[in-house]
């Protein structure tokens, strides 16, 4: 079979497992579960590829929700990332109840491809995208280091082949200081609230001097119990974020020197804690970028390079980082829907959300026959991640 045929059949396998895949999105959704307790989500997923005859690997890096599920025979390894966490409060608004059967969907299609042709299409499971980075764990592990590719389509609401995401951790904040009556004694408290308020404003005056495209944000998650009492103790949650590795350690500095000198100022004591999952910036292999575009335009969809590709971060940054990526959104809620609002959650079981994550999946799997099809494109696409090193 060549090239334009395998792509007209993987096309025809997304639409023969369009109502399974559209009642996987729909349990999932129904059912959120968030990062690292995706256990119906990974059944659900793992079962399915299992059906279509892929071997599969549960409980990968030693986390009970990560999974590898493969078909075909040696190299090049062809992988399809799937996210399948929610956000606690509400639910699927991030939409990966679509994203994650994108991959799976397009995997089920190519493995047509791979009993034509060398290769495997691979599904790495990769849980806990949003509150972990279930991915930086992963790939400390190396449970990507043995890909040739790595792809996949997020939800959102228009399509691109690009995603421009910023570097970011988390860092953890506690200040301790001394309970007093905050009226009949005030001058022998040490109020850890103060410390942190302090913190805000001086990261407020440092925002004006910071690259534009970084971003520094916050909660206060213990602000005291009482207000007659001198707050004994405060905390808060911060992510710090950057385009460029070496200026997110820059800012990453100068954002813990606004607490410790809150801590100074104040006489509360400063304990600070930064997330061992870093997310990395996303490197999009324009090679794969294009071979998106010219796919998912086959499909009458309107796809364009260079396209608006906004984003905060992703932990597809970390994959990005060691083998060619591309992460790629298609629109599956109305324009101007908020990612990560209640309205979003509920346009992702919609038809039209279902169109997205068929096309999506489609184009994916189109993707594969061309990089198994055509041994040249394969090789372009690595060129360009070496020229990049
Ligand atoms: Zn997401
Ligand atoms: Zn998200």
């Amino acid at each position: 079979m060549d090239a334009a045929k395998l792509k007209t059949a993987v096309t025809e396998q997304v639409d023969a497992n369009r109502q399974r895949l559209s009642e996987l999105a729909r349990s999932i959704h129904d059912n959120p579960e968030l990062g690292f307790q995706e256990i119906k989500a990974a059944a659900w997923l793992t079962q399915f590829l299992e059906e279509n005859g892929f071997s599969v690997k549960r409980g990968i890096c030693r986390l009970p929700t990560a999974f590898r599920a493969s078909y075909g025979k040696g190299k090049p390894i062809i992988a399809l990332i799937a996210e399948y966490d929610a956000l606690p409060g509400v639910g699927h608004a991030c939409g990966h109840n679509i994203s994650g059967n994108i991959s799976v969907g397009a995997a089920v299609a190519a493995k047509l491809v791979c009993d034509q042709l060398p290769g495997c299409v691979t599904v790495i499971g990769t849980p806990a995208e949003e509150l972990y980075g279930g991915k930086a764990i992963m790939a400390k592990k190396g449970a990507f280091s043995d890909l040739d590719v790595a792809m996949m389509v997020h939800s959102g609401t228009s399509d691109t082949a690009t995603t421009r995401a910023l570097a970011c951790q988390n860092l953890y904040i506690e200040f301790f200081g001394q309970a007093a009556h905050a009226a009949a004694r005030p001058e022998r408290g040490i109020n850890a609230l103060e410390a942190m308020i302090q913190s805000f404003n001086a990261i407020n005056s440092l925002r004006q001097h910071i690259k534009s495209s970084a971003r520094i944000h916050g909660i206060i998650t213990d602000g005291g119990q009482a207000s007659n009492v001198v707050p004994e103790h405060s905390a808060g949650a911060f992510i710090v974020r950057a385009e460029e590795d070496n200026y997110l350690e820059e800012l990453k500095k100068k954002v813990l020197n606004c607490f410790k000198g809150a801590a100074t100022a104040t006489g509360a004591r400063l304990k600070y804690k930064w997330d061992e999952a870093r997310y990395a910036p996303m490197r999009n292999n324009m090679t794969l970028a294009r071979l998106f575009v010219d796919n998912m335009k086959s499909l009458g969809r309107s796809v364009n390079l260079p396209d608006s590709g906004g984003f905060g971060s992703t932990d597809m940054g970390n994959v990005s980082q060691i083998v060619p990526a591309i992460h790629a959104t298609v629109a599956v809620a109305p324009r101007g829907t908020l990612l990560h609002s209640p309205e979003f959650a509920a346009a992702v079981t919609s038809e039209a959300a279902i169109d997205g994550l068929c096309d999506a999946a489609k184009t994916l799997a189109m993707i594969v026959v061309d990089l198994l099809a055509s041994p040249e494109i394969l090789a372009e696409v690595k060129e360009e991640f070496k020229g990049e090193k």
